[in-house]
């Protein structure tokens, strides 16, 4: 499939209206400016790892998987069924981790985090290929979340 075709269906998961998305069980963690601060620091020490160790993260990837009956959104776009590997940030955590743990992104309305399969995941950050795995070894999948 073309990478522009994937955007589509990459487009079209983020959307609730075509994903049926149902709503988070709550109350989840709220990334409080003292996190955030921790979690750039990360970023920029390129620790994020830890963060991605912590318990925040944790219980809001786990939201994110049962609102998608862990299943893979961008699969489902396609109408194809995938077992969800990873919770993917649509913003890039590194550009925009004050949206860490946000479910939806809020100026746009769409998902922010998605549950993806491998595959799609892998295709969703092309820039793990090159850039960054060179550096880190053993690549854990949870890592490019
Ligand atoms: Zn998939
Ligand atoms: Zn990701």
């Amino acid at each position: 499939m073309r990478q522009d075709e994937f955007d589509k269906y990459v487009d079209k998961a983020i959307r609730c209206d075509t994903t049926a998305c149902s709503a988070p069980a709550g109350p989840l963690p709220v990334l409080t400016p003292d996190k955030l601060a921790r979690l750039t620091a990360l970023l920029a020490a390129g620790r994020e790892n830890v963060w991605y160790n912590s318990g925040d993260w944790g219980t809001v990837r786990e939201a994110v998987k049962q609102m998608d009956h862990r299943e893979c959104l961008v699969c489902k776009a396609m109408g194809r069924h995938s077992p969800a590997r990873v919770v993917h940030h649509v913003k890039h955590l590194r550009d925009r981790p004050d949206l860490a743990l946000s479910i939806y992104d809020p100026d746009t309305g769409a998902r922010q985090l998605i549950s993806v399969c491998k595959d799609c995941h892998e295709r969703l950050h092309p820039e793990s290929q090159r850039q960054y795995r060179p550096h880190f070894s053993p690549l854990t999948a949870e890592r490019w979340d």
